[in-house]
């Protein structure tokens, strides 16, 4: 079979891969609803150790995530995540690893309204970068970043996935690698898959939570990470569409994206247009040693999976 990995988990449960299955007139097929987390996993060679980075977060934004949009399901966060970790080694993974927790609600001919019966699936994939390590040509989107009057964009509901869908398309057909999206009054919000940070006038920047983004887990990685180990205070501040141009360092960060530099902004170069500034590059190390607990005090991001 084509399978990427024998099992998957399904309320707890291993199935086989092929197993997986949701009704077609479930709430989630109908009408969208549904919540996620999306991180990783890093294989040390020389520990012969598996880490997974920061699972009890991920598993607490689950959680919030499915209060927001109204899903009655598992709310018990060690549970949620040991149930990962159990599905990692009976897969005996041991490379670096994408893993997926999907919430749905599948109820057979599902209203709109349905709050459950809630099914959770959970996914270990081998994975390897999500980017090259060339850097991000990016577009700012004609689409803009869904509002919280409107959607939640702070949570990782499956709906909300519609707006960076079509920014991403847009830019793709435009030819550039990636999106970035604005906020309705015009502030920088972030991307398809990444929060944004810049580095303007000496100072590391990015969006308040405020700013119609997604919290992401990455974004606050590298805040600590700025605070902790390079003395940089962090301006949390609503961010213009030109002060991308006149920025002197761009990076986007995710779960998947990891920390990436950006090279250009609708074909504006930034710094020297190929490489990373400084200030990217050494939270781009920093990130890459955290996650694999390589960071003194930072040592509890990282969960080891088989316990050596
Ligand atoms: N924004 C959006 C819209 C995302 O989908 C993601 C990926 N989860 C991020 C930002 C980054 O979040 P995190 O660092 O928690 O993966």
């Amino acid at each position: 079979s084509s399978a990427p990995v024998r099992y998957l988990l399904h309320d707890g449960e291993l199935i086989e891969y092929a197993d997986a299955r949701l009704h077609v007139l479930s709430t989630t097929a109908k009408y969208g609803v549904g919540v996620f987390e999306g991180f990783r996993a890093y294989w040390s060679e020389e520990d012969g150790e598996l880490y997974a980075f920061r699972v009890a977060d991920h598993m607490r934004r689950l959680v919030d995530s499915m209060r927001v949009v109204e899903i009655d399901g598992p709310t018990d966060i060690e549970e949620l995540s040991g149930q990962l970790l159990g599905l990692i080694r009976a897969n005996e993974l041991r490379s670096n690893l994408h893993m997926r927790t999907q919430v749905f609600v599948d109820s057979a001919d599902g209203k709109p309204d349905d709050t459950g019966p809630s099914t959770v699936y959970m996914a270990a994939i081998p994975m390897g970068n999500y980017f090259g390590a060339t850097g991000l040509a990016v577009q700012i989107s004609s689409w803009a970043r869904l509002s919280d009057r409107a959607m939640p964009p702070r949570i990782k509901s499956i709906a909300n996935y519609q707006n960076g869908r079509l920014a991403l398309l847009e830019a793709r057909r435009n030819g550039y690698g990636a999106a970035l999206l604005l906020t309705e009054s015009g502030h920088v919000a972030e991307g398809a898959g990444y929060n944004v940070f810049i580095v303007r006038q000496g100072r590391l920047c990015t969006p308040p939570s405020t700013e119609s983004i997604l919290e992401g887990i990455t974004r606050d990685s590298v805040l600590q990470l700025a605070a902790t180990q390079l003395g940089l205070e962090v301006d949390l501040r609503p961010i213009d569409r030109t002060e991308l141009y006149s920025a002197d360092e761009i990076f986007v960060c995710g779960s998947a994206a990891e920390v990436n530099h950006v090279t250009s902004v609708d074909r504006t170069p930034i710094g020297d247009g190929t490489n990373p500034g400084p200030i990217t590059q050494q939270l781009q190390d920093l990130y890459q040693r955290a996650v694999r607990g390589r960071i003194p005090g930072l040592e509890h991001w990282v969960t080891p999976v088989y316990g050596t």
